[in-house]
């Protein structure tokens, strides 16, 4: 929010200005695009009145004169509100719109310490060295001449002899950035002593862009701060202020590790603005030059957004091509621009030698737009923040403006064009950071450790989890523990150096042919961004990558110019390592958790930039790439597959269908946290062998997490909702790029089912009317013995049809074929019986059936009041659907397997479970017991299936008895896991049956 304060507050009523102009251009505007089908949505956003109000008491008088220089006759609500709290010592945080004024709301209490205390100090920190410049130039107008108060910029471009004169008179403000506190100020703070003892405040602007890792590694830098701070004895205060956003308050305070006063209440004016939807059916950059030029000849300065410089620098081109009277009026805008520059195409602009700019949106931060009428947004922002953030700035004081968003064929683009209100209705996007990401944690732990040692006071800044980290550090000896063994010292001198606070891990770096570095990238990224034969990107230019050097974490690259990118192909799978929270979401189950990811990259796709069309796909050699981060999943119920998979005639594609959710929830994400779809990845299964069934898993894309796959497992019933929408507005009929085609698919958009992801998202979402699941009719059971679960009704020599209390059975079963010999376990009806054992849990009976027996099987299942079985849902009732389709889902079963995965978020095997909980091993393996079969040895198998029946039997008594089983965690610790079995197996009405959902209370069958 860089210089609204040298301009004044508009007077009178504001948008009266260019009304007339701008409706008029948009009764012209609005036919034009609507007879095209391409106007989509209007929307009046009126103009606000300024509220003012004044200090109490009133700002000093030196002050209040250099206000009125500046042309500022009165301070709007929300600046008098943010000082009166920060006078009252309170940590103050702004959340208002473009050009409210937000800098006043730090300036005037900082600047009214400074004149009381000529030894107070404060650091003013901004996320890019332009907004320090605006920040610097901002300042000098309102520190009152002759006070005496420095403010001066240290940063990067700081020469050497400069920072030595700042360290020793350090001014009383000074402008920096976090990576300045991060590299020099904590490491050498000894050497600022006296600006450490003077801190009294601290000013964090632009808040919102210390978000995922930047914001992460942040959040540690501020810890560190607080650290040196309290050292020397001062504790300063903080002002923040944010682009609207979610959550503003939980944000600045992980953050920051401090409580925030908030102050949103915007006292100031706001242009009235004309919002104008165009969704292009043609190219929209094309669409975007013609409405450019539309503008500029219908009297409006206008400046386009663009994603890609190449893109902004084409629309420039078309725009001179076709009107070449205005070669000297538009101009491109780019990055890398200086100060003076920028400064010289406002100035351009402002008196009007400039009608047009077209820019790419790196400028969105810096760039003082305040004298243009219209903004064109050639692609959707990415957040509804920087929509407003962007569009927000156009207008000329006291007068309307007009913006218009023309829509890419993005996933976005098109949700917003189908249901335009939601983007005015709905809140904001979260910022989000993980200040527990371990990495990151470490690193600055011991950077930490380096400039103070760790001791158990910091406890109180990191967390209860800190001892535990520290006795890691150490184990990995980065840390090292003092001789009396109160203090841990970091063991290598500047540990700080080797962090970069804007990525994660160890970068790899970038070379030209000479050996000069052009930047670097993220390690977990090289592979993706830098393989031979990549088009790279960086500021806008193209590079061609000639080789990718792994060991030395070296990439050599050469410049280009060419009209293509480049999409590794390849495949990915995830192990889930640790589930550490679940809860339903409509139909299904969701669950939070760790982890481990491990991607191939196995060839590349060149694909044109304009149209996406493939030019040709080429092999690449490179090693597996595994990383641990956090993620969520969810199964796909087998009644929610098996719909999709036979409801219409021939089948739809289940793969193809959730494959397109996925694409889809990731493409709709970013309208929940402020993020890229790039920051998140997905991984769908028809079956994970964790989760054992089909199954969605989404990620963040950055080892060991940003937060971004805890707030989509927060938000995850709404997302599932908006993506079904997009799905059903999509006017496409198999997929398109709007809907489920995602630009960064691994598998090149294949399969993908778009009816099939929308039939699996409404059964989701509890929308299909699957068929109720029908009891079969069993014995009525008679009235639950008193003793029970100590004796399970008597003993039954028949079996079937019994009148007398119905039996628990616990049933296991072996196969003639193997899953691969048949298709896979989708087809385990085709497997075949080889033999299945029961075993009367009251009595201990077991019976034995081969194949020509199953009918006396099915009988006796049927009239069971409870089937007890491992795995039994899936696969021992799947083998005998092969000989009659009873309903089995109906039967009354507790399945120790489900049980253990509803409980724990993935799958164990019976010989994990017996071996940890009973200390007994299984005897053979399914393979084995095949082989028997095939070599004729029946005998063996069956006594194979009843040590498997009995194994079973053993658990269910155990955790009946216990409450619990016990399994191996993945550090290997033997960890129990609660179950319910005794309340399960007893229904409300006290007869015998499974209960999937027992009250809570009744301690049946534990002692
Ligand atoms: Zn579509
Ligand atoms: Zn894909």
């Amino acid at each position: 929010m860089s210089q609204p304060v040298v301009r004044a507050a508009p007077e009178g009523k504001p948008g009266t200005g260019n009304i007339e102009l701008l409706d008029d251009f948009l009764r012209g505007l609005l036919p034009r695009q609507a007879s095209r089908g391409h106007l989509v949505h209007v929307e009046v956003v009126p103009a606000r009145q300024a509220r003012y109000a004044d200090p109490d008491p009133p700002l000093p008088h030196v002050i209040q004169e250099a206000l009125r220089a500046a042309g500022i006759a009165r301070l709007y609500t929300h600046q008098v509100e943010a000082l009166t709290h920060a006078r009252s010592g309170q940590d103050v945080l702004v959340v208002t719109g473009t050009a409210s004024g937000k800098s006043l709301a730090y300036q005037l209490p900082v600047l009214e310490t400074l004149l009381r205390d000529p030894e107070a100090r404060a650091l003013f920190l901004f996320p890019t060295k332009a907004l320090e410049q605006d920040q610097l130039k901002s300042l000098q107008h309102l520190i009152p001449w002759g006070s005496g108060i420095r403010a001066e910029i240290l940063d990067g471009d700081t020469p050497a002899h400069r920072r030595a004169q700042l360290k020793e008179r350090v001014p009383q403000i000074l402008i920096s950035n976090p990576d300045i506190l991060h590299l020099s100020l904590l490491p050498h703070h000894g050497a600022w002593k006296t600006f450490w003892e003077g801190l009294r405040w601290i000013v964090l602007d632009e808040l919102h862009t210390y978000k995922g890792i930047f914001g992460s590694h942040i959040a540690h830098v501020l810890r560190r701060l607080h650290r040196v701070t309290a050292c020397y004895g001062s504790r300063p205060q903080f002002v923040a202020c944010s682009a609207t956003i979610n959550n503003p308050s939980e944000f600045a305070g992980a953050l920051a590790a401090r409580t925030f006063v908030r102050v949103d209440d915007d006292g100031s004016p706001a242009r009235g603005k004309r919002f104008v939807f165009v969704n292009p059916t043609g190219s929209p950059y094309g669409e975007a030059t013609d409405l450019l030029l539309h503008c500029i000849q219908g009297g409006l300065k206008t400046i386009a957004f663009a994603k890609a410089r190449k893109i902004a620098e084409l629309i420039t081109m078309w725009a001179h091509q076709r009107a070449p009277e205005l070669r000297d009026r538009i101009r491109a805008y780019r990055a890398g621009y200086r100060p003076e520059e920028r400064r010289a195409i406002e100035r351009g602009l402002f008196h009007g030698k400039l009608l047009g700019v077209v820019s790419t949106s790196a400028l969105e931060l810096g760039i003082d737009v305040g004298g243009l009428d219209a903004c064109l947004l050639v692609g959707y922002p990415g957040s509804i923040a920087s929509t407003w953030q962007r569009g927000g700035r156009v207008g000329r004081a006291g007068q309307e403006a007009l913006i218009i968003l023309i829509a890419l064929p993005d996933a976005l683009d098109q949700y917003f064009m189908r249901h335009p209100r939601d983007f005015f209705a709905r809140t904001p996007e979260a910022a989000v950071i993980d200040p527990n990401n371990r990495r990151i944690l470490s690193d600055h732990l011991v950077a930490a450790a380096a400039e103070l040692p760790l001791g158990p006071a910091d406890a109180a800044l990191y967390g209860p989890g800190l001892a535990e980290r520290i006795a890691e550090l150490g184990a990995e000896h980065r840390l090292m523990q003092s001789a009396d063994g109160g203090e841990w010292y970091a063991r290598r001198r500047n540990p700080a150096r080797d962090i970069s606070i804007r990525s994660i891990g160890e970068p790899f770096a970038i070379l030209d042919e000479g050996g000069k570095t052009i930047g670097s990238v993220d390690g977990f990224r090289a592979v993706h961004e830098c393989h031979p034969g990549a088009v790279y990107l960086h500021q806008g230019r193209q590079f061609e990558v000639t080789a990718l050097d792994l060991a030395q974490r070296k990439v050599r690259a050469r410049p280009v110019e060419v009209d293509y990118y480049t999409q590794t192909t390849g495949e990915k799978e995830t192990e889930i390592l640790h589930c550490q929270e679940f809860r339903q979401v409509k139909d299904t189950v969701a669950r939070l958790g760790r982890l481990k990811v491990t991607e191939r990259v196995t060839g590349f796709e060149k694909r044109r930039i304009f149209g996406q069309d493939r030019i040709g796909s080429y092999p690449l050699d490179l090693p597996p790439h595994t990383f641990e981060t956090q993620g969520l999943w969810f199964e796909i119920p087998e009644r929610i597959r098996d719909h999709v998979k036979y409801s219409a005639p021939g089948g739809l594609h289940f793969m193809g269908g959730i494959h397109a959710v996925e694409h889809a929830m990731i493409g709709l994400f970013p309208l929940f946290a402020l993020c890229d779809r790039g920051d998140v990845g997905g991984i769908s299964y028809t079956f994970h062998p964790q989760v054992g069934r089909p199954a969605i898993f989404l990620y963040d894309g950055y080892p060991e997490g940003i937060g971004l796959a805890e707030r989509c497992y927060r938000v995850l019933e709404d997302l599932m909702g908006h993506t079904l929408r997009l799905l059903q507005d999509c006017p496409c009929e198999t997929g398109c790029p709007s809907c489920i085609h995602s630009p960064k698919c691994g598998s090149g958009n294949k399969p993908l089912d778009k009816a099939a992801a929308v039939l699996s998202l409404r059964g989701l979402l509890g929308l299909l009317d699957l068929a109720e699941e029908v009891a079969v009719a069993g014995a009525a059971p008679a009235a639950l013995p008193a003793g029970f679960p100590r004796r399970l009704g008597h003993s039954n020599a028949s079996g079937a049809s019994s009148t007398q209390a119905p039996r628990v059975l616990v049933l296991d079963l072996e196969t003639q074929r193997s899953a691969d010999e048949v298709g896979g376990w989708d087809n385990c009806d085709r497997m075949g019986l080889a033999v299945a054992v029961t075993a009367d849990l009251a009595t201990g009976e077991m019976r034995v059936y081969i194949e020509a027996e199953v009918g006396a099987l099915l009988a006796d299942l049927s009239t069971a009041a409870c089937i007890i079985g491992f795995n039994l849902r899936r696969f021992d009732f799947g083998v005998l659907r092969g000989y009659r389709d009873l309903d089995y889902a109906a039967l009354p079963a507790l399945d120790i397997l489900e049980e253990v995965q509803a409980s724990l978020g993935f799958r164990l095997s019976l010989g994990h479970l017996a071996q940890e909980t009973l200390g007994a091993p299984k005897l053979a393996d399914g393979l084995q017991s095949l082989a028997w079969w095939k070599a004729g040895q029946a005998d063996k198998v069956i006594e194979y299936c009843k040590s498997d029946v009995e194994l079973t039997r053993r658990l269910f008594e155990f955790g009946r008895t216990h409450g619990y089983l016990l399994y191996r965690d993945y550090r290997g610790r033997a960890v129990r896991l609660p179950v319910r079995f005794g309340e399960k197996i007893l229904l409300s009405n006290g007869r015998l049956g499974y209960n999937p959902s027992p009250q809570g209370g009744e301690q049946i069958g534990r002692q």
